[in-house]
């Protein structure tokens, strides 16, 4: 099984990533053959960017992909830039890209409306450079949380395309959305997901969070008028600390309202940030360790890099063989 999966180096990775993504991404080595996991920052120049910040960001983020248990004898870790066939191919997939269908994305228009100064023609391409980072490599699998399940329908739409017309040589992939954990959201606004881009500060649990930040957030998210521990309507904050525990546990979500069945929300709530700080401490303690090595985890990225390169290279010199450009093979 060949795995893919990318993740921005937009500022802090926060708990819904971690549990979305990061999380099936340590599962996915063992299954991965190769498992190959990418640091996105062309992505992240869809949005206004500091360079600094996205060079400083990017080692924050391999920091705690290697903090959260990615290996790199077990896995591909590697920064997209680095292997320009991600650009490349993104040019000849625009070409079967349909502009309606880019149109639809409800990324896109979420992101967009946020945009105060740019609306850049990047953030209306990001879900093809987003199809080549997983056609390149002909990935079976593409772990991700619940809102790139549309943009995983994009790519196998562009991939079937491609097929349709060149012969079969890319792969249409799966999404591998989790069960429990899909779509953690923000503790002040339960109705949004908790998110990098445009969630609020104190409902964004971030991995790197001190415990008293961690507890502070969890005990002040947002619930309701009610007193019952239990998923249902108009209880989007409460069913919302439930998956989170239920994660954080290891356990079932009917599990944790049977546990907290007569609890009010001010034991659960404790008993919730308890969880994530027990569940996110090793994350950080092990991240304050490897970040200060930037030489290393430029090795690292490096050494990722050379090994998705070979991959990616083979499947563009069959994509320009079939598709007329270049010098024939
Ligand atoms: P942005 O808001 O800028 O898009 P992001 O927080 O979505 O940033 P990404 O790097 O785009 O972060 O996403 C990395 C992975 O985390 C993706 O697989 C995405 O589906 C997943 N993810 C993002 N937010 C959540 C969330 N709230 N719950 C579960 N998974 C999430
Ligand atoms: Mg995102």
């Amino acid at each position: 099984m060949r795995i893919f999966s990318g993740i921005q180096p937009t500022g802090r990775k926060h708990l819904g990533n971690f549990i979305g993504a990061i999380r099936q991404y340590v599962e996915g080595q063992d299954r991965g053959d190769p498992a190959i996991y990418c640091i996105v920052d062309l992505h992240a120049i869809t949005v206004a960017w500091d360079p600094a910040e996205l060079r400083s960001n990017l080692y924050d983020t391999a920091a705690i992909l290697l903090a959260a248990g990615l290996d790199p004898h077990r896995c591909i870790l590697f920064r997209q830039s680095d292997v320009h066939e991600h650009t490349e191919l993104t040019w000849y997939l625009a070409a079967l890209t349909a502009h309606g269908d880019l149109n639809r994305m409800t990324q896109f228009k979420e992101k967009s409306a946020k945009q105060r100064e740019l609306v850049s023609a990047g953030l209306f391409f990001y879900p093809v450079l987003q199809a080549a980072d997983v056609l390149a490599y002909k990935a079976q699998e593409v772990p991700v949380g619940e809102d790139q399940r549309q943009h995983i329908e994009l790519m196998r739409e562009i991939a079937r395309r491609f097929n349709e017309r060149f012969g079969e040589i890319l792969v249409e992939p799966e999404h591998r959305i989790p069960e429990v954990g899909a779509r953690i959201m923000d503790l002040q606004e339960p109705s949004s997901k908790m998110a990098t881009t445009g969630g609020t500060e104190q409902g964004t649990v971030f991995v790197l969070d001190e415990p008293a930040v961690i507890t502070k957030k969890v005990k002040s998210a947002v619930t309701d008028s009610g007193t019952e521990v239990k998923r249902g309507e108009g209880k989007e904050g409460i069913a919302n600390l439930i998956e989170i525990l239920a994660v954080a546990r290891g356990a079932t979500e009917d599990q944790i309202e049977k546990e907290f069945d007569g609890s009010g929300y001010g034991d659960f709530k404790g008993a919730v940030a308890e969880a994530v700080v027990e569940f996110l401490a090793p994350v950080r303690e092990r991240y304050e360790e490897l970040r200060p090595d930037e030489a290393a985890l430029e090795a690292t990225l490096t050494a990722g890099a050379d090994k998705a390169r070979a991959i990616a290279s083979e499947t563009l010199a069959e994509v320009r063989e079939a598709i007329g450009v270049g010098p024939a093979q």
